[in-house]
C-alpha cells in the first residue's frame, strides 16, 4: 500500500513546533524513516544567547549518487487562534482540504517527500541504487543559527558528500507547477548615519541640519537602479525601512539623522562591491550636497559627513545554473501538473543560501499563498500530485541519472 503523505502531514501539524520547539515532530520523522531502513541522528545545537534546537539528519544507502531532501519541521506561531477557520493544530480536512499551520510551509511537502521516499524503496526491496538523506531542521522560521547551516558543518564533518538537494519550501505562486526555485537573491542590511551640528531652529545658517543631507544621500541613492537585472535575477533593490532622528524638541536642529534599509541583491554583486557602490553614491551626494553651513567639524577624516554601519549578513546571492539536475526536477514537474515551471530566484531567502555551499540546490514545494496566515491550508490533491513529482523525480534520479 503506498505511504498517505496526507496522513503524515496531519500527524506533522498536530505537533505545535513553533520555533524552537520540536514538539514530537522530529521524533515522528525519526520512526517513519528509522522503519523504513534510514540510520537516524537527532542533533541538537546550541549557541549562548539562543534557545537550543533539535534537528535531524537520516541517511539510506553507503554510494553515490547521494541525493539530499531538506525542509523544516518547525512552524511561525498560529497568530489569534480564535480566527482560525479550524484550530491551526487539530489537522482537520474539510472537503479534501487539510487546515494547519505548516500545512505549507512546510510540513506538507515533508509528508510528500517522506512518502515518496517510502514507496521508492519499497518498489527497490528496501534499498536506494545510491543514497538518499533528510536534512530536517527545526530552525527556520527563527533566526537560523541553530539550524541548517550547522547541522550542514556537522554532516561534513561526519564525511557526508552530497551530489544534490531538494528543499521542499513552498515556491509555487498559485498552481502546484508555477515556479522551480534555482536561486535566491542575497540580502544585506545597513544604517546610514549623517552627522551634523546642532544649533537653534531659527538659526539654521549657524547649524548643518542633518536632515537636509540625508535626504539629499537618501534621495541620491533612491533615484539609479543598482542594476538592470541578469539572466536568472531582477534588478537588485534598495529599500529604506526607516528614518530616524528622535528629536523631542520644536526649536532644535538635531546633530544626526539616521536611516535604515535593506538591499536585495542579485549576481551582478557581492556584498563588497555592494558596499562600495553605495558608499560611493552617498560620497558623490554628499560632496554635491550645497549646505549653507560648512560643518567640517562634523566631518570625518574623509571629509565626509555620512558613514554607514552594515550589519553581517549570511545571505548571499546564489544560482544553480540551468543543467541536467534542474532540467529533471523542471520536466519531471511538467508531466505530472501539465505546466512547465517557471525557473526563478524570487522572494525571500530560505536555508538554501546554505546548502549551496555543498551541492546544487532547487526547490519546489507546495502553493505558497496560505503560508504564515490564518486558515493556512493544502489541498489533499496537492499533496499526491507533489509526492507523484518527488517519486519521479527519485526514479529518474537514480535510474538514469543527474550528474
Ligand atoms: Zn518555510
Amino acid at each position: 500500500m503506498p505511504a498517505d503523505p496526507l496522513a503524515i502531514a496531519c500527524d506533522l501539524v498536530r505537533c505545535r513546533s513553533v520555533t524552537p520547539q520540536e514538539s514530537g515532530a522530529l521524533a515522528l520523522l525519526a520512526r517513519m524513516l528509522g522503519d523504513g531502513g534510514f540510520t537516524i541522528h537527532r542533533v541538537t545545537f546550541s549557541q549562548p544567547g539562543t534557545a537550543d534546537v533539535e534537528n535531524l539528519f537520516a541517511r539510506i544507502g553507503d554510494t553515490m549518487p547521494h541525493l539530499v531532501l531538506a525542509g523544516h519541521a518547525d512552524v511561525v506561531p498560529p497568530g489569534d487562534e480564535t480566527r482560525w477557520r479550524h484550530a491551526p493544530f487539530a489537522a482537520e480536512v474539510e472537503d479534501g482540504v487539510l487546515f494547519g499551520r505548516g500545512a505549507v510551509d512546510m510540513k506538507g511537502a515533508i509528508a510528500c517527500q517522506v512518502a515518496a521516499v517510502l514507496d521508492h524503496l519499497a518498489a527497490r526491496g528496501g534499498a536506494p541504487k545510491g543514497s538518499i538523506s533528510f536534512l530536517i531542521t527545526g530552525d527556520e522560521e527563527g533566526i537560523a543559527v541553530n539550524g541548517t547551516v550547522k547541522l550542514l558543518k556537522w554532516a561534513a564533518a561526519r564525511g557526508e558528500k552530497f551530489d544534490h538537494c531538494l528543499l521542499g519550501e513552498p515556491t509555487n505562486p498559485n498552481h502546484l507547477g508555477d515556479m522551480l526555485k534555482i536561486g535566491r537573491r542575497g540580502s544585506l542590511n545597513g544604517s546610514l548615519v549623517v552627522s551634523g551640528m546642532q544649533g537653534h531652529v531659527a538659526y539654521p545658517a549657524l547649524a548643518d541640519n542633518p536632515v537636509r543631507r540625508i535626504v539629499a544621500i537618501m534621495g541620491a541613492l533612491m533615484a539609479e537602479p543598482l542594476d538592470n537585472g541578469s539572466a536568472h535575477f531582477d534588478p537588485s533593490n534598495l529599500e529604506f525601512t526607516s528614518v530616524d532622528v528622535g528629536n523631542p524638541t520644536v526649536n532644535v536642529i538635531p546633530a544626526e539623522a539616521r536611516a535604515r534599509f535593506n538591499i536585495r541583491f542579485n549576481d551582478r554583486h557581492t556584498q563588497a562591491s555592494l558596499k562600495s557602490l553605495i558608499e560611493a553614491r552617498a560620497a558623490a551626494a554628499d560632496a554635491a550636497y550645497g549646505g549653507s553651513f560648512d560643518n567640517t567639524a562634523a566631518a570625518g577624516a574623509t571629509g565626509q559627513h555620512f558613514r554607514f554601519d552594515w550589519e553581517p549578513s549570511n545571505a548571499d546571492v546564489f544560482v544553480t545554473r540551468p543543467g541536467p539536475f534542474v532540467d529533471l526536477v523542471r520536466r519531471v514537474i511538467a508531466e505530472v501538473t501539465g505546466r512547465t515551471p517557471e525557473l526563478s530566484t524570487s522572494g525571500g531567502t530560505s536555508d538554501a543560501r546554505f546548502i549551496k555551499d555543498y551541492c546544487p540546490v532547487v526547490e519546489f514545494g507546495l502553493v505558497n499563498d496560505t503560508m504564515h496566515k490564518i486558515d493556512e491550508r493544502v489541498a489533499a490533491t496537492d499533496l499526491e500530485a507533489l509526492t507523484a513529482i518527488y517519486r519521479r523525480i527519485l526514479d529518474r534520479y537514480f535510474d538514469q541519472g543527474a550528474a
